[in-house]
């Protein structure tokens, strides 16, 4: 009598391999990875049982081979794991119990009913199908196996057809599970090392068994992440970076290795490159952090592990409350991710605060290559803007490049300025962060606006990228002081730093209110109001923006990118002393003037529009200008002295 023993499939495997056996689409590298995940899970449990039980000590090798065999057509996937019993075999592969199996049938059900009985296949991919998807190579598949629990082996073979046979197996077997695949004949590229290679590498690199094919072991990289922080040397790290990033001959500027164990248990390294690719002109950078659950990979290049604005670090996380088998789609809506990504978030903010703090040097590389990149968080994460903005650096009018420009005054040394450092130099009883924004530092120092500010030597932070202001205009306060741009209306000056002079400055000259007046109806529908400056010395006026609307370098960026752009109305500032504001005020004690103190009105504002690069009224500028001359040509003398 034969020792073939004959069982029927559970009619949902049936399905199952129907679908795997059959569709058209299919991803078959996901086929090694599970199978190689498998003898993963059990190498993993045999070393549990080894560590824990006396009775199965032992200290042979725990791997994983695979063997191609091109005569046969046979690729076979051996481990030296637990191996399976008689009745393993029965009850494991031949009933579900795989999750990922079921949730893929589930959804294949509801996906059909949805698509008016079409089943959606394309879910296969997305579902680790376990042990079966060795159909999608194969049209046989044959199980010898020894458990460690006896001493002889089993085969369990299957065409996939909904039928498998269980049989003695010949001769010695040893522990553990061969897993045979006769592939399919437009499989046979499985046989070819190369192939075997760029799958196990791309897939299952991180498995804590060496994978071997022939000599080679495929997965030379250690979870090093799972490693205690001082038990990992640079050159680990150096050659893991460099695994990850595809960039050969170079070292991370800096990495952090995280490990938790509650609330979520998470291993974790992430690496930052000492370049920024996108300041090269390259497209945005794709987000680099591989996610895996025990140590094989889920999904790499996960977007959801990080937010956008720290899209460049590279490296891995490693959760064991995470299923192997969870999907693209499913693990979207896996309730871990967000955690992950809080924790993992606020890690990498107060790294890189410590950073500023021990290794500036390091930090200022970092700044200057993702700082464009980090600063935009602001905006995204209200949760940790404040953090975000800790780490911001600015030129200012008391940093190194000022002094390079303006070639005068004290020669500060540092380059840049935090904002906590700006408040600790503060004025006393200074309540705003002053700032102005303009395309290039040189410009900057040398706009009119920061007279006032230089005179009572109170510090002003340049923003030459719109990033910054956009930011700073989102966090709108930093540690309970306004961040305001000095060309706003509101700018307020601290009474410590009234300059000595100032006390002296007379009073605005008789009938300066009727010259406001008179501007005010002239510029009705223009300006925002027209009023008395205390912040101008030599111009005669200046614009200024209404608390809460953009500074003028804002609304120049909106206008060159939004064609709907309007641009709010402006404060027109005047100043009394200015000798052409004196002389009209002398001039408004006679009605008479009025018109000609109205046109200049309007002139002086086209002017302030000119200087902050705006375009006036073109026409009515050029012929009151033209009338201008005349008038004043009139008063020439033609004759000759
Ligand atoms: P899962 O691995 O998610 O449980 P599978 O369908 O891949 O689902 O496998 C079903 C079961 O078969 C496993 O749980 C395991 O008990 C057993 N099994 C599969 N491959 C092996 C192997 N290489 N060695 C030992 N047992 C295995």
């Amino acid at each position: 009598m034969s020792d073939k023993q004959e069982f029927t499939f559970q009619t949902e495997i049936k399905q199952l391999l129907h679908i795997l056996s059959h569709s058209l689409y299919q991803n078959p590298e996901i086929a090694l990875r599970e199978l190689i995940s498998n003898a993963s899970d059990s190498l993993n449990k045999l070393r549990h049982i080894r560590l824990t039980d006396e009775k199965h000590r032992g200290d042979d090798a725990l791997e994983i081979t695979l063997e191609p065999d091109k005569d046969a057509k046979m690729l076979v996937i051996r481990d030296t794991g637990l191996g399976l019993t008689h009745d393993e075999l029965v009850e494991n592969l031949g009933t579900i119990a795989h999750s990922g199996s079921k949730d893929f049938l589930r959804s294949l059900a509801s996906s059909a009913k949805a698509g008016g009985g079409e089943a959606d296949l394309s879910l296969i991919g997305q579902f680790g199908v376990g042990f079966y998807s060795a159909f999608m190579l194969a049209d046989k598949v044959e199980v010898v196996t020894r458990s460690y629990r006896e001493d002889k082996g089993w085969r369990w073979e299957s065409d996939g057809s909904g039928r498998f046979t269980i049989t003695p197996a010949e001769g010695d077997v040893p522990r553990g599970a061969q897993i045979r695949l006769h592939l399919k004949e437009d499989r046979e590229d499985y046989l070819e090392p190369h192939r075997l290679k760029s799958i196990v590498r791309k897939y299952s690199t991180f498995v804590p068994f060496p994978i071997r094919l022939a000599d080679e072991t495929l997965n030379e990289q250690k979870p090093i992440w799972v490693e205690p922080k001082n038990q990992v040397t640079d050159e680990q790290h150096a050659a893991f970076y460099q695994w990850l990033t595809h960039r050969t001959d170079e070292k991370p500027l800096w990495r952090l290795q995280l490990s938790s164990d509650s609330p979520i248990q998470f291993h974790s390294i992430l690496y930052c490159p000492p370049s920024n690719f996108e300041l090269l002109g390259f497209g945005a950078i794709e987000h680099g952090v591989n996610l895996c659950a025990k140590r094989v990979l889920v999904q790499d290049d996960c977007r959801d592990l990080l937010p956008d604005y720290l899209r460049f670090l590279y490296g891995v996380v490693d959760s064991a409350d995470l299923p192997l088998n969870v999907s693209r789609e499913t693990l979207q809506d896996h309730k871990l991710l967000p955690k992950l990504k809080r924790v993992l978030t606020k890690k990498v903010l107060d790294h890189l605060a410590t950073l500023a703090d021990e290794e500036s040097g390091t930090f200022t590389t970092f700044y200057q290559q993702f700082g464009p990149i980090l600063r935009t968080g602001i905006g995204h994460d209200f949760e940790n803007r404040e953090r975000i903005a800790k780490l911001m650096r600015f030129h200012s009018t008391f940093t190194a490049a000022e002094s390079q420009i303006v070639g005068a005054g004290p020669k500060p040394t540092d380059p840049t300025v935090s904002l906590d450092a700006y408040l600790k130099r503060a004025a006393e009883g200074q309540t705003q962060i002053y700032y102005l924004s303009g395309p290039d530092l040189a410009a900057l120092s040398r706009h009119p606006h920061l007279e006032a500010f230089r005179k009572r030597n109170l510090e002003v932070l340049f923003l030459n990228d719109p990033i910054d202001e956009f930011a700073l205009t989102q966090l709108h306060q930093y540690e309970q002081k306004q961040l305001i741009s000095i060309d706003s209306a509101d700018v307020k000056f601290p009474d410590s730093t009234k300059p000595a002079d100032e006390a002296e400055r007379a009073a605005a000259p008789k009938n300066f209110t009727r010259v406001v007046e008179l501007f005010r109806g002239a510029l009705d529908g223009k300006a925002a109001d027209v009023r008395e400056s205390s912040r101008l010395t030599d111009s005669p006026c200046c614009l200024v923006n209404v608390q809460g609307t953009m500074s003028s370098q804002l609304q120049n960026v909106m206008r060159h990118t939004m064609k709907e752009f309007e641009a709010p109305k402006r404060v027109l500032e005047l100043n009394p002393h200015a000798p052409l504001v004196a002389r009209l005020c002398e001039l408004a004690a006679n009605a008479d003037n009025d018109d000609f103190i109205r046109d200049c009105g309007r002139q002086l504002y086209a002017n302030a529009q000119i200087l902050d690069g705006l375009v006036p009224d073109v026409e009515e500028t050029t012929s009151r200008t033209l009338k201008f001359m005349e008038e004043l040509s009139r008063t020439r003398s033609a004759i000759v002295t």
